[in-house]
C-alpha cells in the first residue's frame, strides 16, 4: 500500500464517528481529489461550516463544525465543497450561491441522494432544495429544518460533580442535595428522607433549580 493510501484509509476511518455509516469513502475520495485543508473545528453559533478560498499558495481551507448531527455534517461538507470546486472553476467571478454552485452541489448532492442511505425526508428535503429555483443560501431554512431533526435530544442531564456545593439534583426520580466529595464520590442527601448516599463524581443528574 503506498503511504497516500495509508493516509487516505486513516482518514476514512476518522470520518465514521461524523458521517452517516456509508459516506466515509464517498467524502474521503472528496479529500483526496483536490488539495485542501479540510478542518472540524469547535462549533460557532454563526455557521455550520465555511469555505476560505487560498489567498498566499496555500490550500484551500474548509471547516466544519463538530457538533453537528451526521446528516447535517453530510451536507455542510457537501455543500463547502460545492464552493471549492466552483471557485476552481470560476474564481471569485460567479455569486457565492448562483447558479455554477447550484450546478456543482447537485452533482455531489446526486451521488448521496442515490446511495438510498439518507432518511426520506431528508432526500426530499434536498431535492427540493435542488429544484428550488431560488437562489439557496447557506442556509436552506426548510434543509435545516429536516435536519435539525436529526439532533440529539438535549436531555438535561450533567455530570454531578459539575454543579456547586448545596445544589439540588434529580437522580433515579428522587431529589437529592449535594455534599462533600469523599475520594470520587459525594455525599448527597435524599431530601425527602435525609438519608446520605454515596454518588459517583460522574454519574449523570439533572439540576433542579434552588430556591
Ligand atoms: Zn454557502
Amino acid at each position: 500500500m503506498t503511504s497516500r493510501e495509508i493516509k487516505k484509509q486513516k482518514t476514512t476511518a476518522s470520518l465514521t464517528a461524523f458521517l452517516p455509516t456509508g459516506f466515509e469513502e464517498m467524502v474521503a475520495d472528496l479529500l483526496f481529489s483536490t488539495p485542501v485543508k479540510f478542518k472540524i473545528v469547535p462549533p460557532r453559533s454563526t455557521k455550520l461550516g465555511d469555505f476560505r478560498a487560498s489567498f498566499n499558495g496555500d490550500k484551500h481551507q474548509i471547516t466544519v463544525n463538530g457538533d453537528l448531527n451526521k446528516y447535517s455534517f453530510l451536507i455542510t461538507t457537501l455543500h463547502e465543497f460545492a464552493h471549492l470546486q466552483t471557485f476552481n472553476e470560476y474564481g471569485s467571478t460567479v455569486k457565492p450561491h448562483g447558479e455554477e454552485w447550484k450546478r456543482t452541489f447537485r452533482k455531489l448532492l446526486v451521488p448521496a441522494i442515490d446511495t438510498g442511505l439518507l432518511p426520506v425526508d431528508i432526500q426530499n428535503a434536498l431535492v427540493n432544495s435542488l429544484t428550488n429555483t431560488k437562489a439557496s443560501s447557506c442556509s436552506d431554512i426548510q434543509l435545516s429544518r429536516v435536519l435539525k431533526r436529526y439532533d440529539e435530544q438535549d436531555t438535561g442531564m450533567v455530570l454531578l460533580e459539575s454543579l456547586p456545593k448545596n445544589s439540588t439534583f434529580a437522580l433515579q426520580g428522587k431529589q437529592f442535595l449535594k455534599g462533600d466529595l469523599r475520594r470520587r464520590r459525594y455525599v448527597c442527601e435524599d431530601m425527602s428522607n435525609s438519608k446520605k448516599y454515596l454518588v459517583h463524581a460522574l454519574s449523570e443528574v439533572i439540576p433542579l433549580k434552588n430556591e
